[in-house]
């Protein structure tokens, strides 16, 4: 029997997006309100709009050490995801699912994250020894998102066909219509609990659903 490989994307669906808020709106704003005598929320709107001037279709968006050195704070990225690294939080069933998963399944990673930013959370209770493959849309192919491309990347890398990967996310878009669009079956996470009256057998509120589904469904 051909094994079946299970794809988690990793912001929202394993880790609290906290960690990425912290870094972008919190420790960025402060270095520049610091650097320019500002007070936090004026050197904030500035940051965001330097965000905005470059915008999330582009690569740079996505680089630390590119805004770090935009705004020539001179500190060091390590020094900075490792700032914040103890404010990585994991969802409470994170642990049990892929400790039960990981018996029958081959588990991976597919983020549009940065790797820096990847390791750091996945860290986090050591967590990244349940994972085959760590993907990063960004880092491994130099895309901004997770595009049919991306997948088709992770199967021909993984040596699988879309038919032997399970992906899930909380991404309508990128974790969910993408990869069925290839032939992944996908699962929409969200967290809210909020049903999409046609497609209720690919949503799920939380990872425990999720093994629940795949093991009674097909
Ligand atoms: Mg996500």
């Amino acid at each position: 029997m051909k094994k079946t490989f299970i794809s988690f994307d990793l912001d929202g669906t394993i880790v609290k997006p906290d960690y990425n808020e912290f870094i972008w709106f919190k420790e960025i704003p402060e270095l520049y309100a610091k650097k320019y005598g500002l007070d936090f929320e004026k050197a904030r709107e500035k940051v965001i709009k330097e965000y905005e001037k470059v915008g999330d279709n582009d690569v740079r968006w996505y680089s630390l050490d590119y805004w770090l050195k935009h705004f020539g704070f001179g500190v060091g990225k390590k020094e900075i995801l490792e700032k914040y690294a103890p404010f990585v939080e994991l969802y409470p069933e994170v642990i049990s699912v892929l400790e039960k998963l990981k018996r029958n399944y081959i588990l991976v990673i597919s983020s549009a994250m940065g790797r820096e930013f990847i390791n750091v959370k996945l860290r986090k209770e050591k967590i990244f020894k349940y994972f085959n493959k760590v993907f990063s849309a960004i880092s491994d192919f130099g895309m901004i998102k997770k595009e049919v491309a991306f997948y088709r990347k992770v199967c021909q890398s993984l040596d699988i066909s879309p038919s032997q990967l399970i992906h899930v996310g909380d991404n309508y878009e990128a974790d969910y219509l993408v990869p069925r669009n290839i032939g992944i079956r996908s699962f929409y996470l969200n967290r809210t609990g909020y049903r999409l009256s046609n497609n209720d057998d690919s949503v799920v509120s939380d990872l425990k659903e999720f093994v629940y589904k795949i093991n009674n469904t097909s």
